[in-house]
């Protein structure tokens, strides 16, 4: 098969991490293909909050927060460790600042630093974060490009109608760089594209993509400087997940059923990738709605978590990936799937957490999601925990609500848990649940993708086992075995890393 077109770069994906390599390659000069496989461009970043983690960024400087690379690179390496190699660790974090200055200043995306803490207690933590955002934009400016951008989780798994007009998160990260790819004249964006092959010459060297267009038909793009793999993770591939993560089900991810499909890392095995990590997502707890669907789930502000046991296994309002992982354990250790989110009614009737859809009481109910009973014995008949054991964890956690000390798991003593109860002592967050009614939510083992994947170089080319490159192939985003390991340092690092190491991606394909 001859070459259907002929571009410098092709772009395999359209999240953050894909487009941000595309602005970099049209930045210098070069021609890019971006590819898409759905009908939809932005993938899981468009679903995002769109926090970008930089360390020592010029946005941060701008807006008074005292940081520097080497603080956010003493934090990241005291959390990550020798998990991932100490250059690329550097890599990213000394171009972090590189990349935010050029989102800004070269491709004209205003940004701005909102306050998010970092999520451990480690050297280096910056108390309101590294997290920089896209300005919002209006689905004016966007134009008709609006329906050409993945929409939020809300609208696009649960068919509830949001409100487009202004868009904000990674709906305005994705529909910025779409605009300012439009406008560099260098680029082309094609929706409904799956790339299905990657095509090599003799030498091993990766000339290009098979794609099957729109209309069904195969051709081939050559890619004259390189291919960045930039699709994704395999988040939503069940024979993958189970594979590599022992999960029962792909369907609790947070990312859409058609992306997230495992692409990315069998194109990169096909070429003789090396992988790592793929045992790895970026956890979180979920609330499981009857469409069988689960959504990230965040900000506990009141009630406890427990297991089929009917115990408590951890502090509730950690960091979202560390509670998934907590969760996780339970699971290898033989504790089930179920987990039960139970609170009662002294603050209304909503679930006192942020969960994305807002889930429906009636419908959970239904759906044996969602149990409500007058006291403890009728809510652990209903969910199917020992009684005994729920009754014994609920009044063990009140006694600490009364002490303001939760000693079992420290809940409320550190500045991540007290940032969504607006709290500066540990004391609101322990409050007692002995309202007059029980209600206890269905909640599982969810993820906001896959981070394992291609193993990649300083400059994200991607490796062989013996440790040479596959000349011409690039990964970066959850296509590639993430710079942060088994460990997500803070709010933003998913899509700060995929976007600094696409941004040196092409930087070496340039070269
Ligand atoms: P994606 O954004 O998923 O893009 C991959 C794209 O590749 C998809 O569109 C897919 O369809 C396409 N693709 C797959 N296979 C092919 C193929 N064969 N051919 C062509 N195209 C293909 N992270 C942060 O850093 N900050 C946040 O604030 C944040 N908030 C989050 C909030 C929510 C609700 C969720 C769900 C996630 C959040 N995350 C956040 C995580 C983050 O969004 C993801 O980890 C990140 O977006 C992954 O980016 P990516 O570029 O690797 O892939």
């Amino acid at each position: 098969m001859s070459w259907g077109s002929t571009y410098d770069v092709v772009v395999v994906g359209s999240g953050g991490a894909a487009l941000a390599g595309a602005l970099a390659a049209t930045h210098r000069g070069l021609s890019v293909c971006v590819i898409e496989k759905t009908d939809r461009f932005g993938g899981t970043s468009a679903y995002s909050g769109g926090s970008v983690w930089l360390p020592g960024n010029h946005v941060l400087e701008r807006q008074g927060v005292d940081d520097s690379v080497e603080k956010g690179l003493t934090y990241f390496s005291a959390l990550v460790g020798d998990r991932t190699r100490s250059e690329v660790q550097r890599a990213y974090l000394e171009t972090g600042p590189v990349v935010a200055d050029f989102l800004e200043n070269t491709v004209g995306i205003p940004l701005e630093h909102r306050p998010f803490p970092d999520y451990f207690d480690a050297p280096g933590r910056s108390a309101n974060g590294r997290s920089i955002f896209a300005h919002p934009i209006s689905a004016e400016e966007v134009g008709d490009r609006l329906d050409d951008i993945r929409p939020m989780v809300p609208a696009d798994q649960f068919g509830i109608d949001i409100d487009r007009s202004m868009l904000d998160g990674g709906q305005a990260w994705i529909a910025r760089m779409i605009l300012a790819l439009d406008a560099s004249g260098r680029a082309e964006l094609r929706l409904s594209t799956p790339v299905t092959a990657l095509v090599q010459d003799e030498d091993g060297r990766v000339t290009g993509v098979v794609v099957t267009g729109p209309d069904g038909d195969r051709s081939r793009i050559q890619a004259r400087a390189g291919v960045l793999l930039a699709a994704g993770g395999f988040e939503r591939a069940p024979h993958l997940r189970a594979k590599w993560q022992d999960m029962p089900t792909a369907d609790w991810s947070s990312s859409h059923p058609d992306t997230g499909s495992g692409d990315a890392l069998t194109l990169a095995e096909s070429a003789g990738a090396a992988t790592d990590l793929l045992d790895q997502s970026w956890w979180c707890p979920a609330t499981l709605f009857p469409n069988g669907h689960a959504a990230f789930t965040l900000g506990v502000r009141a009630g406890i978590i427990v297991d089929s046991t009917g115990r408590r296994f951890a502090n509730e309002m950690l960091p979202y990936d560390r509670m998934g992982r907590a969760m996780r354990e339970r699971m290898q250790l033989g504790h089930g799937d179920a987990f039960w989110f139970v609170f009662d009614n002294s603050f209304g009737d909503d679930l006192p957490a942020i969960c994305v859809p807002a889930p429906g009481r009636e419908e959970l109910t239904a759906a044996g999601l969602w149990h409500t009973a007058g006291d403890i014995a009728e809510l652990a008949a209903a969910i199917g925990v020992d009684s005994t054991a729920l009754a014994s964890t609920v009044r063990r956690f009140n006694e600490f609500a009364e002490r303001g000390r939760d000693e079992d798991f420290s809940r409320g003593e550190d500045p991540f848990g007290r940032f969504f109860v607006g709290a500066t002592t540990p004391e609101p967050c322990l409050r007692p649940v002995d309202g007059s009614q029980l209600h206890a939510v269905r909640l599982v083992l969810g993820d906001l993708g896959t981070k394992g994947g291609a193993v990649i170089t300083t400059e994200g080319a991607v490796e062989r086992p013996d440790g040479t490159v596959v000349p011409g192939l690039y990964a970066a985003g959850n296509s590639a075995a993430s710079v942060a390991g088994p460990v997500y340092p803070g709010p933003g690092v998913p899509l700060g890393s995929g976007m600094v190491m696409a941004y040196r991606a092409v930087a070496d394909m340039a070269d």
